[in-house]
């Protein structure tokens, strides 16, 4: 099969890039290369399975192109990590809402399957307790910027279900949650590259607040996994799905585990 990823030079996109190309599929990356590099997937565009088109997910008739020539889409482009979203919120609520606009209308519009690569994010601020799926949405204090990004997601969620609901779409979500692994890099606030890189360098490792929260950390082998399994199942269309690893650790856990690696 071809498939479009969008976000396919940024950390996870990559590497679900890397799984397709592994099942001897075909991959049209559309990505505008802002957090995501050339580097990440240079070794992919050497054996002509995978084209890189460079550009936004919102440029309509570009993105119309890139569906129109492949089977089933991943939707990963979006601006991610909290520093970049709370830096340029303008930048992040437009292209994660809007960009998911775009594709989604074009890959209902061509009859094409699409999943949609959410966030843990859309669960909102809890209050320690675990939260469940079902359980109403706690947004945080709505004028954080953080918040702007949690709500853009879950505008794209809405729309997918929607397109699935009233067009009789084939679309899928996935929330991500703290998803690590190699090509992730703690420029935008990612926490498990900056300690490590803080680590190396022979620096302290800088852990905000008292270091109790804690957060769930799957390594992106099997979120990719997870994405193509949700992606290829006819049972999973116009179903949300959470993503991660059930096993919580503290993020002071976190910095005395990277040090003592
Ligand atoms: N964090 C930290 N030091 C850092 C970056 C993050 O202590 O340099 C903490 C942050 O406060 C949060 C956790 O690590 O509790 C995970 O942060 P990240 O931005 O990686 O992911 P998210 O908050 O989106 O789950």
């Amino acid at each position: 099969m071809r498939f479009l990823v969008t976000g396919g030079a940024g950390f996870i996109g990559s590497h679900v890039a890397d799984a397709l190309v592994g099942g001897d599929h075909e991959v049209v990356i559309l990505d505008d290369l802002s957090t995501g590099s050339r580097e990440n997937i240079e070794h992919l565009l050497q054996d002509g399975q995978v084209e890189l088109v460079v550009g936004s997910v919102l440029e309509e008739d570009l993105v119309e192109e890139c569906m129109r020539s492949v089977d089933a889409c991943f939707h990963l482009a979006a601006v991610v990590g909290v520093r970049l979203v709370i830096e340029q919120t303008l930048d992040s609520i437009r292209s994660n809402a809007l960009g998911a606009d775009t594709v989604f209308t074009l890959a209902a519009r061509h009859g094409k399957r699409l999943l949609f690569a959410s966030s843990s994010e859309v669960y909102g601020q809890g209050d320690g307790r675990p939260l469940t799926e079902g359980a109403h949405r706690a947004v945080g204090y709505r004028m954080h910027a953080r918040w702007a990004y949690a709500s853009s997601k879950m505008y794209g969620e809405a729309l997918a279900q929607s397109c699935v609901r009233e067009l009789g779409s084939e679309m899928v979500v996935a929330r991500l949650f703290n998803v690590v692994g190699p090509r992730q890099t703690g420029t935008y606030g990612m926490v498990l590259p900056r300690f490590v890189s803080q680590a190396l360098a022979g620096a302290d490792l800088t852990v905000y607040g008292d270091g109790r929260q804690s957060r769930c950390f799957l390594h992106v082998d099997d979120a990719v996994q997870a994405l193509l399994a949700l992606g290829g199942a006819n049972r999973a269309i116009g179903n949300v799905y959470n993503v991660g690893s059930p096993d919580p650790v503290r993020i002071v856990d976190l910095a005395r585990l990277v040090i003592e690696r």
